[in-house]
């Protein structure tokens, strides 16, 4: 797993402008169930429990929870932790963002280009990304 962190990270800060974090600063990897994640995720928030995560950054503990079927074989799977390590980045660097939707746009953005140069199909939903890549104020999430 060591590995393919370096390696995702090399290529994502290749890709956009953080400074490269030591191989001792990458995060942790943890698996959770589907039911565990949404809980990590959504806390009590109902809304947000019909939603299906692949996977979160937790900054406090310096964890990526990825879901418990994420397999290192499938390369289609390693997008989601491209998305991750890129929350990482941002957290890590302190980085400003008007709302969460900006924090998103980053990290779909890479994700999206990691699968593209891959010639990987990207497993989300076009209309959700299309619609999250563009560039809109933040007021409109909220
Ligand atoms: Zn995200």
């Amino acid at each position: 797993m060591t590995d393919l962190l370096i390696l995702l990270m090399s290529w994502i800060i290749s890709s956009i402008s953080y400074p490269p974090p030591l191989a001792s600063e990458l995060p942790e990897v943890q698996f959770k169930t589907h039911v565990e994640l949404r809980i990590l995720i959504c806390g009590n928030d109902i809304q947000c429990e019909k939603r299906d995560f692949g996977g979160a950054y937790d900054y406090k503990n310096n964890v990526i929870y990825l879901r418990d079927n994420w397999d290192i074989k499938r390369k289609e799977h390693h997008g989601v932790l491209v998305h991750e390590l890129v929350h990482f980045l941002q957290y890590k660097n302190n980085k400003k963002f008007s709302c969460r939707a900006e924090m998103e746009r980053e990290a779909y953005s890479l994700e999206e280009i990691w699968y593209a140069k891959n010639g990987i199909q990207s497993p989300n939903d076009p209309m959700f990304i299309q619609f999250f890549l563009m560039p809109w104020p933040c007021d409109i999430w909220l």
